[in-house]
């Protein structure tokens, strides 16, 4: 009898900071471990950034699909476990997560547009994400890290950076071209930093804020205050604020076969006249929408070969805390400077 009490208290709980109900702070719960499918890791979370999108859900700003849900899509850790079926990663490697799931298989995942899965799901979103001390994921959602990457690092390269680095690619960047970045915030500095590694010709940092316009200086744009945005001549214009004046600012500031590519999230319709915004300069607007497996991967070469330095976009640590948790969610939704914290379990 001892000895099955001491086997049900053995059981190891695995603590969580879940959303349970939009408009109201996170709360800390303990959870079974779940169980592991054969084409899965468990991985030990070591690190977990907080993003604006987490904000969101949180506020009820962003519908979330399924409730209680544990977020953060911006994972890094331990193989603590693989499933039977799994060659490559191997427990006690360390790996970055890529927040998407796709099947691999269905039209949209053989065209390499793993965004529109058919049967997809995002971590953090529609199954638990990284705001635990364990995570369960497809084998293949599991990269490994190299050592040389710092593990907070590594977790922010999953959202902003590989978004940014996304845009660029719808916007059909080619080196030498000029790129025009609207908004200046997490994803706007990782935008920056990948067209300046890339080659661009010139890249202009456009925002309303001094502080974010003087950093973006710092990374070797030319800082340009919202207001003087037309004097902007840019081949590809990311949109990355999500407001329609921004967006009717990055398409008026294309050049001739210019690309102007919507990032930001909006319910917010923006004017655009067609002869003179388009047709007189063969001009695009494209959307763009998350990021591919395959760019994660180019993203950590990029880190490797010493192209994108990204040893400062971590900010600060938390514990795996409801209280710590919610007042870094509470400083972001404030817009409290670019801060970027990751949460150390
Ligand atoms: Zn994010
Ligand atoms: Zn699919």
């Amino acid at each position: 009898m001892t000895h099955l009490i001491c086997m049900r208290v053995s059981v190891i709980r695995m603590r969580a900071i879940r959303l349970i109900q939009p408009g109201l702070p996170l709360v800390e719960v303990e959870q079974e471990p779940v169980t592991l499918n054969t084409d899965e890791v468990r991985v030990q979370v070591a690190a977990a950034g907080i993003c604006r999108s987490d904000v969101h859900y949180r506020a009820g700003t962003r519908p979330v699909p399924r409730l209680p849900v544990t977020p953060g899509h911006e994972v890094a850790g331990h193989v603590l476990e693989v499933g039977s079926d799994v060659t490559t990663p191997e427990p006690g490697d360390r790996v970055v997560i890529h927040y998407l799931i796709s099947c691999g298989k269905c039209p949209e995942c053989r065209l390499d547009r793993e965004q529109f899965c058919e049967t997809g799901s995002m971590i953090g979103l529609s199954r638990d994400g990284g705001y635990a001390e364990e995570i369960v994921v497809p084998a293949r959602n599991a990269i490994p890290l190299p050592e040389s990457i710092a593990t907070e690092v590594g977790a922010v390269m999953m959202c902003s950076t590989a978004t940014s680095l996304h845009a660029l690619r719808r916007g059909g960047f080619q080196p030498g071209e000029t790129v025009a970045v609207f908004g200046c915030g997490g994803l706007g500095m990782s935008a920056i930093k990948l067209a300046v590694a890339m080659g661009a010709g010139g890249v202009y940092a456009v925002d309303i804020d001094p502080a974010k316009l003087e950093a973006a200086a710092g990374l070797g744009a030319t800082p340009i205050v919202f207001d003087d945005s037309s004097s902007v001549t840019a081949d590809v214009a990311l949109e990355l604020v999500g407001l329609p004046e921004t967006m009717a600012a990055a398409v008026r500031s294309l050049a001739v076969g210019g690309r102007a590519v919507a990032v930001g999230i909006t319910h917010e319709p923006f004017q655009l006249h067609s002869f003179n915004d388009l047709v007189l300069r063969e001009a695009s607007v494209i959307g763009s929408a998350d990021h591919l497996l395959s760019e994660i991967h180019e993203l950590i070469a990029m880190v490797i070969d010493g192209i994108l330095d990204l040893s400062d976009v971590v900010t600060g640590t938390i514990p795996l805390e409801a209280n710590a948790v919610n007042g870094a969610m509470d400083a972001l939704q404030r817009h409290e400077g670019g801060i970027r914290s990751v949460i150390v379990p």
